[in-house]
């Protein structure tokens, strides 16, 4: 019989970062004083500047939300036909290339790091094949390397979504450095945010006119429109958050690496439960804490434990689940081949992580995890 006692409290996968409220009302102020609210103005200037010294890129543009930035780094880039990309990752980055017309190709994944297969990728180029789009999954940066020579090799563009990756960097490079552009999600759930935000980075002088561009309706001056853009510029009370809570988000990581450790400290001797390994030369953000549960070791399949965690007041996340070659409106090819996508999207779980969150409350969730075993 289990004798543990479920949290009086629901403990969520994760918690926003918030500035404190007193700085939030002061930027406010400035904002109001300013009697500028959006379309480039002062917040705004000073978080670009702010981020490209952050993610230590060459080039950085801001965007109303990560999604709408991805679709406008296809479009500045002429991407069209086929885009080879994942099919374990959020809605977003696939729906993104239906939403351009382009036909996503699934390739599949590695068992080690839930990243795109880059040894996969050359077998599912085609005539039409115009690029490639692989997910850093929880932050684990992709074979940046190999994906770049194959690119090179086959002249197609790549495109990264980073929405995971704030702060992430590889060989002391930030990870927005590779590739032709990189998005970063600023949502309220990522590890730094402006409650909704994105922003691209690349290193090509060049795009940085065309996507101002396509954030603002193609607007070039007073008197001409040259191109059909939409409207997905960030607004300035977006940016002022962004500015104060890119003051946290160097001790939130440190506290997350710290629970990290006790989340992995518990389990470590889990028969039938995993973690990732930390990739050499890899500076981690520690966004998520992502597990494998293998039920022919473990006894207890997946989405029994998160429907027996939710019992306890836990709500951790089956992130990315269902596959996107599951969703009803996917094109999945007929020969599409993706056995560890599929062995892998019944096994991740993601276990709450946030700064706030307390050593004793993760040994309870541990506890409590392992205590299925008991049943
Ligand atoms: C959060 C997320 C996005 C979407 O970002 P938004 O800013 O919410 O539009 C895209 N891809 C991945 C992998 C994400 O986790």
């Amino acid at each position: 019989m289990n004798t543990i006692k479920p949290f009086d409290y629901p403990i969520h996968i994760t918690r926003p970062v918030l500035p404190d409220l007193n700085k939030v009302f002061k930027k406010l102020r400035e904002i109001w004083e300013s009697k500028w609210l959006t379309n480039m103005g002062d917040q705004h200037k000073a978080l670009e500047l702010k981020l490209l010294q952050y993610l230590k890129t060459k080039y950085l543009s801001l965007f109303c939300n990560g999604t709408l930035a991805l679709e406008l780094a296809i479009e500045a880039l002429k991407l069209t036909g086929e885009v080879i990309t994942t099919p374990f990752t959020f809605p977003a980055t696939v729906n993104s290339l239906y939403r351009s017309n382009i036909t996503p190709i699934f390739c599949d994944i590695k068992l080690n790091d839930l990243n795109i297969d880059e040894d996969g990728i050359e077998d599912l180029i085609s005539p039409k094949t115009s690029g490639i789009m692989p997910v850093h999954v929880f932050g684990n940066p992709c074979e940046v390397e190999k994906l770049e020579r194959i690119a090179k090799k086959n002249n197609l563009k790549v495109i990264y979504d980073a929405a995971h990756c704030f702060g992430v960097e590889y060989k002391d490079i930030g990870i927005g450095n590779f590739g032709d552009i990189s998005m970063f999600s600023f949502h309220a759930t990522k590890i730094f945010h402006t409650i909704e935000g994105g922003a691209l980075t690349y290193n090509n002088s060049e795009l940085k006119e065309d996507l101002n561009l396509l954030k603002n309706f193609g607007i070039k001056n007073e008197n001409e429109v040259i191109l059909p853009g939409t409207n997905a510029k960030m607004n300035e009370l977006q940016a002022a958050i962004g500015l104060l809570s890119l003051t946290l988000v160097k001790k939130e990581i440190e506290m997350r690496k710290n629970l990290t450790s006790i989340y992995q400290e518990n389990l470590k001797d889990i028969e039938g439960i995993k973690y990732l390994d930390k990739k050499k030369e890899v500076k981690h953000n520690y966004q998520y804490f992502p597990i494998l549960i293998d039920e022919s070791k473990f006894n207890f399949n997946r989405d029994y434990v998160y429907e027996y965690l939710k019992k306890f007041n836990i709500f951790s996340r089956r992130y990315f689940y269902p596959l996107c070659t599951e969703y009803r409106f996917s094109k999945k090819k007929a020969n599409c081949r993706i056995p560890n996508a599929n062995k892998i999207v019944n096994q991740v779980l993601c276990l709450p992580l946030y700064g706030e969150l307390k050593r004793e409350e993760i040994e309870k969730i541990c506890a409590i995890l392992i205590s299925t075993l008991k049943i």
